[in-house]
């Protein structure tokens, strides 16, 4: 039995169980079989960019990732020394600065090979590149086509002394689907992909291709690293195939709230803006002080549920920019009881997961959009 969260002391709080990040980290890393790069971008899917990372190395995380540059810098002016992954850029971006703090950065094309060797030559250091192929998800990377020049402008500015290759690296495109052909597909030019590496004779140090879906769903495609995001987290990457809870893995967020009023209202009232919202019969009205301001999705007015006077309670009519209304039936409650929008389960809360379905998205916009005023709050279970 884990222990319960600590008292609530805000309005409304966003707790973020570091532990459970950490075991998270731990599960994954064990599964695997190779090193782990805990994705920690977009500020540690909502739950903290600097204490999502210190969990995660904790649980063993050989590797941190992140989408830009300045959440690489922040991590290092947050003490985090260890290998560190960046990868979407413009041309422009401070590539002097990440070079000094030693963080790899990922180039799509030559020109931005040429763009981080000046600045690596600029300051007299090498710098750490890895080179992305896009082996399908037609994102970011450079496709077949134009891989082989990708590869030799590499090759040549790492003779040249400026820049070390220390990784390829490529992303799927369907991995939450494990049948789905692409997958397989995306493999097969990601083996081809390495081939014109290894002939130009770079040696990289990692080379890496799943996310968390393809670490738990697809095994053999680990190569020697696996980049996993939303597992760390405690959610599944496909929920249509496995839980978090078959996974072993437990959701690190809860997001809370006090009751803000408590009344009754008559049979036939309207609720909400556009009265979409009618109650059938009299009932009791609980009004929840956070709304989309706050990153609780709108898609979730009168189809998503929360944890109130002990058991799950639907969202009455639409959800606003700052409160939400909930319907109580006949049960009691009083302004300043706790409210769980979504948490971990156990307590019989809707997860992040249950707030996705209800909204017709992913649990990762659930976690990541949460914000706005829910004072945030770490803990250790
Ligand atoms: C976000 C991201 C990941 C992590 O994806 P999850 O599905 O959250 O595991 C891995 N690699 C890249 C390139 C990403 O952008």
């Amino acid at each position: 039995m884990r222990m319960s969260l600590p008292a609530m002391e805000s309005r409304a709080e966003v707790v973020v169980d570091v532990g459970a990040i950490t075991r998270n980290v731990a599960t994954l890393r064990q599964r695997a079989g190779v090193a782990l790069m805990a994705v920690v971008k977009a500020d540690g899917y909502g739950h903290g960019l600097v204490e999502a990372a210190a969990a995660a190395r904790s649980g063993g995380a050989d590797w941190l990732g992140v989408a830009v540059l300045e959440e690489a810098m922040a991590l290092r002016r947050a003490g985090d020394t260890g290998p560190l992954l960046s990868w979407l850029a413009v041309p422009g971006e401070d590539y002097p600065g990440a070079v000094e703090a030693g963080v790899d950065v990922t180039a799509y094309t030559p020109r931005q090979v040429d763009e981080i060797a000046a600045a690596a030559r600029s300051i007299g250091l090498r710098a750490r590149v890895q080179l992305k192929v896009d082996t399908g998800l037609s994102r970011g990377g450079a496709g077949e086509a134009d891989w082989p020049a990708l590869v030799e402008a590499a090759a040549d500015a790492e003779q040249s002394g400026a820049v070390q290759v220390t990784g390829v690296w490529s992303h799927f495109a369907c991995s939450d689907e494990p049948d789905h052909p692409a997958n397989d597909a995306q493999e097969k030019a990601f083996v081809q992909a390495l081939k014109v590496v290894d002939a130009v004779g770079l040696e990289p140090e990692v080379r890496h291709l799943s996310n968390s879906a393809g670490t738990l769903l697809r095994p053999w495609s680990s190569y020697d690293l696996v980049r996993c995001g939303i597992a760390c987290y405690g959610i599944s990457p496909a929920p249509d195939v496995v839980s978090s809870a078959e996974l072993g893995l437990v959701p690190a967020m809860t997001a809370r709230a006090r009751l803000a009023l408590v009344k009754r209202l008559p049979a036939g009232a309207g609720v909400s803006y556009g009265h979409t919202w009618v109650a059938e019969r009299d009932t009791t009205l609980g009004l929840v002080p956070v709304g989309y301001g706050d990153g609780v999705l709108r898609y979730g007015s009168s189809t998503a549920h929360v944890l109130a006077a002990g058991r799950q309670r639907p969202v009455a009519g639409r959800i606003c920019m700052d409160q939400l209304v909930i319907d109580l039936g006949e049960d009691h409650a009083e302004a300043g009881d706790e409210v769980v929008l979504f948490g971990d389960g156990a307590d019989g809360a809707p997860t992040a997961q249950d707030w996705a379905e209800a909204c017709g998205t992913i649990a990762y916009e659930v976690v990541t959009r949460i914000g706005g005023r829910f004072v945030r709050r770490h803990v250790r279970r």
